[in-house]
Order: C-alpha cells, then sequence, then structure tokens
C-alpha cells in the first residue's frame, strides 16, 4: 500500500494539481470517471487494485467535496456505490470485482437491493426466493417488495435460499443480478405520500450466471451482514450541489443526479424536516409560544446528540473499524428525531399540518412530512430490530428467543 498523504491541505493541493492538468468540461462524463477510477480519485478509500488509493474512509466524502468545489465532478450517487461496491470488494471473487466494480465508479451501471419479501422482512433469513443450479447458471424464483429504484436498476443484489434443507441462516446465497432480463418484472407500488419510489420485483426463471454469486454458496447471510451494515450508515442524502457552468461532464452529471434523487425527493420530509421547524413556527406566528419553543429547543438538541454520534461513527471508521452497532444507534435516533420533528410540526400547524397545496403550511411540505415520516423507522431494519442489536451486541443482554433459528428450514412452520 502506498504511504497516504493524509493531511487534508496535502490532498487538496495534489488533488487541485491533477484536476487542473486533466479536467476538461466538454467531455463524456464516463470519460471524466474512468480518468477518475485511473488515479484512485473516485473513491480514495478503496484498494488501489480496485481504483482506490488505499486510504481511509474519511477521504471519499473530502475528495468528493473538493472536486465539486473545484467545479468538477465526483463519483456517481447510489446503491452502487454505498451498497454493492464495498459488499464487491468485501466478498467477490476477483473476477467479480474486475467486472462490476469499475462500472459502479463510472456510473455505467445502477445498483437496487433484492433483500425484503411480502414474508420476510426484519427475519430476512426467513426469505423463500429460491435459487436452483442449472448447468453453470442459477435460476430465481419468487418475489421481492420494497425495492427502491429496482424499476431503473441495472443489477439487483440479491439474496435467495439456495438449501432449504439446513437452518435458515444457513441456506442463503448472495448473487450479482442482471436486471435486464425477461425473468425479472418491476412494478412500482404508490406510497401514501404519492411518490412511487419502490417496487415489488418478480422473479420467473431468471438466471444468474454461476460467477455472479458474491461469496460463497450458502454463505448467503454473512454477506448481506456486510450489506446491511453499510446500509444503516445512511443519513439524509442530498443531491451533489455541481457547479452551474454548462459543459458536457457537468450537464450529464446534473441529469444523472437529477434521475437518481426523482425516486428520493420524500426522504427529507421522511427524516422530519427539522430545518425548517424554526421558519414554519415564524410564519405560523406562534415562534412567541413557551411551549412551542420548548419543543423546538428540544429537537434541535436532539438532532445536534445525534449528529455527535454519527461524528464519533465516523472517527471511528476513519480509524479503520468496519460499521457495527453504532449505527444501530444512529439509525435509532434519526427515527425518534424524525417522530419529534413531525410533532413540532403538528403542534405548530395544528389540524391545518394534514392540508396540501400551495395554500398549505409551507406549501405542502408539512403534510408530506406527516405522510413520509413512518418509512423513516422501517426502511434499513424498524426501530425494534436496532433496539434488539443494540440490546445483543451493545449492552451484551441475552439474545431474543429464535425458536426457528436450527432446525432446517423446510420444517419451519409457517403461520396461515
Ligand atoms: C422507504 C423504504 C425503502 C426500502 N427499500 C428497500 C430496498 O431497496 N430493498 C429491500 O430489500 N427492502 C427495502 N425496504 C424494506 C425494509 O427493509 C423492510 O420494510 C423492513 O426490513 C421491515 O420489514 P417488513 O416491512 O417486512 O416488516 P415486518 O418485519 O413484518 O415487521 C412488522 C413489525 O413487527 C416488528 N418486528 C418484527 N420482528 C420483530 C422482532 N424480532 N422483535 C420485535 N419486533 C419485531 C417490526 O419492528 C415492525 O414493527 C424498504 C423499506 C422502506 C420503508
Amino acid at each position: 500500500m502506498t504511504e497516504p498523504a493524509l493531511a487534508p491541505e496535502q490532498i487538496r493541493a495534489e488533488l487541485t494539481d491533477w484536476v487542473t492538468r486533466h479536467w476538461d468540461p466538454d467531455m463524456p462524463l464516463r470519460e471524466w470517471r474512468e480518468l477518475l477510477a485511473e488515479a484512485g480519485w473516485g473513491a480514495p478509500s478503496w484498494p488501489e487494485r480496485w481504483h482506490g488509493r488505499g486510504w481511509p474512509a474519511w477521504t471519499d466524502d473530502f475528495v468528493g467535496t473538493e472536486l465539486i468545489a473545484l467545479g468538477a465532478v465526483g463519483a456517481p450517487v447510489g446503491l452502487g456505490m454505498t451498497l454493492a461496491a464495498p459488499t464487491l470488494l468485501a466478498h467477490g471473487s476477483d473476477e467479480l470485482k474486475t467486472r462490476l466494480v469499475r462500472p459502479i465508479l463510472t456510473g455505467e451501471h445502477t445498483w437496487c437491493q433484492l433483500f425484503s419479501e411480502p414474508g420476510a422482512g426484519s427475519d430476512l433469513a426467513g426469505l423463500s426466493t429460491s435459487a436452483a443450479h442449472d448447468g453453470d447458471d442459477w435460476v430465481i424464483n419468487g418475489q421481492k417488495v420494497w425495492n427502491t429504484s429496482a424499476h431503473h436498476a441495472d443489477y439487483g443484489l440479491l439474496l435467495a435460499r439456495s438449501d432449504a434443507a439446513v437452518p435458515k441462516h444457513r441456506g442463503l446465497t448472495y448473487f450479482a443480478l442482471p436486471m435486464h432480463q425477461p425473468g425479472v418484472e418491476a412494478r412500482p407500488l404508490r406510497q401514501m405520500n404519492f411518490h412511487a419510489s419502490f417496487n415489488e420485483v418478480f422473479l420467473t426463471d431468471a438466471r444468474v450466471p454461476g460467477d455472479n454469486v458474491v461469496g460463497t454458496e450458502g454463505d448467503g447471510w454473512a454477506v448481506a451482514l456486510t450489506t446491511l451494515a453499510y446500509e444503516r450508515r445512511f443519513g439524509a442524502m442530498r443531491p451533489p450541489a455541481y457547479d452551474p457552468r454548462p459543459g458536457r461532464v457537468l450537464d450529464e452529471a446534473r441529469a444523472e443526479s437529477a434521475a437518481h434523487f426523482a425516486v428520493y425527493s420524500w426522504y427529507p420530509q421522511r427524516a422530519g424536516r427539522v430545518d425548517l421547524v424554526i421558519e414554519h413556527a415564524k410564519a405560523a406566528g406562534v415562534a412567541d409560544d413557551p411551549l412551542i419553543r420548548q419543543a423546538i429547543a428540544r429537537l434541535i438538541t436532539l438532532q445536534r446528540v445525534s449528529s455527535w454520534t454519527a461524528d464519533r461513527a465516523r472517527a471511528a471508521r476513519e480509524r479503520g473499524a468496519r460499521p457495527g452497532a453504532e449505527g444501530s444507534v444512529g439509525k435509532l435516533a434519526l427515527s425518534n428525531i424524525a417522530r419529534e420533528a413531525a410533532r413540532v410540526h403538528s403542534m405548530i400547524a395544528g389540524a391545518s399540518a394534514l392540508l396540501t397545496g400551495p395554500q398549505s403550511p409551507m406549501g405542502g411540505v408539512i403534510a408530506e412530512v406527516l405522510l413520509s415520516v413512518p418509512g423513516q423507522s422501517i426502511a434499513g431494519g424498524t426501530d425494534e430490530i436496532q433496539k434488539n442489536i443494540i440490546a445483543e451486541k451493545v449492552l451484551g443482554l441475552p439474545p431474543e428467543i429464535r425458536v426457528d433459528k436450527d432446525i432446517p428450514f423446510n420444517q419451519i412452520r409457517f403461520r396461515g
């Protein structure tokens, strides 16, 4: 591993020099990203062999921000970078990494997560989508649900049951599923906040090449835990603030970001819009109300404390620690803050919090907050599941009773 230039100012100087020599606003976005991958600037924390520099995790965000400040463009946004690449880097064969990691970094391939099923969400290891050998391929049958962006993804992170005769956690295999094939049908679902960001995905004799197994056959649970640990790191997602000047790279990057974030436009509302609380109270003429002031102060205090916990988790990652139980603490805090924010917005707006349209509080944003906040405590593992993880992994309490853990999956009796 190259001795890293870790001081931010050194990184900034090296990056600025590199951008000055390579930036051409008229080149295609993909070509620019190939240059980034070549130089290790797209994801500096990745190993040098896999288009990074082997630097600590914090350098990814730092370099991404610096590239935008320089008027350039960094790595793409999306599940490819946040979930697929870290999972492939941790568990994929060299052949799979060679084939799939670079197109993630260049933005050529987008990804979705095919984990949850109608009968398996929190109890993910109880999933029943089947994977059967067929020559060198695997054939997949079953149904997934809640799959964000599956309607336009190129690949899916698929967890499926390859052996029903062993206990549930041991019979799973993890695949990189090509989405554009006849056996894969993604149907968008309409949510109560009127958005349609996730899908149900029907898998009917869908095929996966044997080489697309991530990890080894039967080892899918361990691989899925890596993906889930990275998923709990998600905070509020914001589109990159690209330089507004015209130019082919920037135009294409803005279009890419707009397409990606169209699906996530309700996520800030899902997080409760704490940023709007004071403005909302002033607009509603209740900023002097002592009870509302107290509720606002409590909410903002919660948010500050949560951001310090996130900073602590980030510092741990910078020291090289893999994401752990602090992700669950942080995720639970985000749910509490979102719920508290919805409560405070409701206190401020009263019954008109339910109104939509231009005349309603904050132009309908408050109604969308109320309808979106429940999603915060479900996505990426529910609050109750985070509490179980904290109880067992952090507090060392006895594990939850799991009666179906050690018997073969095909002998488990299901309700209904
Ligand atoms: C916005 C959003 C985006 C999502 N995106 C994706 C995606 O891209 N890909 C994907 O695969 N999935 C996705 N999901 C699905 C998500 O991971 C599941 O909804 C979640 O894991 C919960 O599963 P479930 O909905 O089946 O609820 P269930 O597991 O049926 O839970 C129902 C209730 O029972 C409680 N419960 C269950 N088990 C326990 C227990 N052991 N102890 C205590 N309480 C328990 C839960 O906390 C919950 O309150 C998304 C969900 C949302 C809301």
